[in-house]
């Protein structure tokens, strides 16, 4: 298991950015659509900005499993981008194996590399 913390909670409190995933719709917290983590039952997320997405049990980390998560180098992360009118998941282009991932670790403040979380088993890449 791995331990996704927010990159800098302090950057991201003080400055949001209004047009960052507008237009997205979820009915849930992001938290719980990564699986098997504790959220908060009945957590409305909030519109705009990425942090309110999650509830306040998310925001202070969330366990994922270490087999679905990769680190990408600069030639993958050309092709595994956030498309941020498309909800929570994006899907892989076939030519990089398919599957359904979110970019993660990508925000000002965090550290390199880009991460990719995978809703099941990565594609099988030279990660
Ligand atoms: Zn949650």
């Amino acid at each position: 298991m791995v331990e996704l913390v927010p990159c800098s909670k302090s950057h991201a409190l003080s400055s949001p950015r209004p047009s960052l995933e507008l237009g997205e719709v979820a009915t849930t917290c992001w938290g719980a659509m990564l699986g098997g983590v504790e959220c908060t039952p009945d957590f409305v997320p909030g519109k705009l900005h990425f942090k309110n997405k999650f509830c306040a049990s998310c925001k202070e980390g969330i366990l994922m499993p270490l087999a679905q998560v990769r680190a990408l180098s600069a030639e993958q992360a050309a092709y595994f981008v956030n498309r941020f009118s498309k909800g929570f998941w994006n899907n892989a282009p076939a030519s990089m194996g398919g599957g359904q991932y979110r970019i993660i670790n990508n925000t000002a403040g965090c550290v390199a590399p880009l991460m990719a979380v995978f809703s099941g088993q990565p594609p099988s890449l030279d990660w």
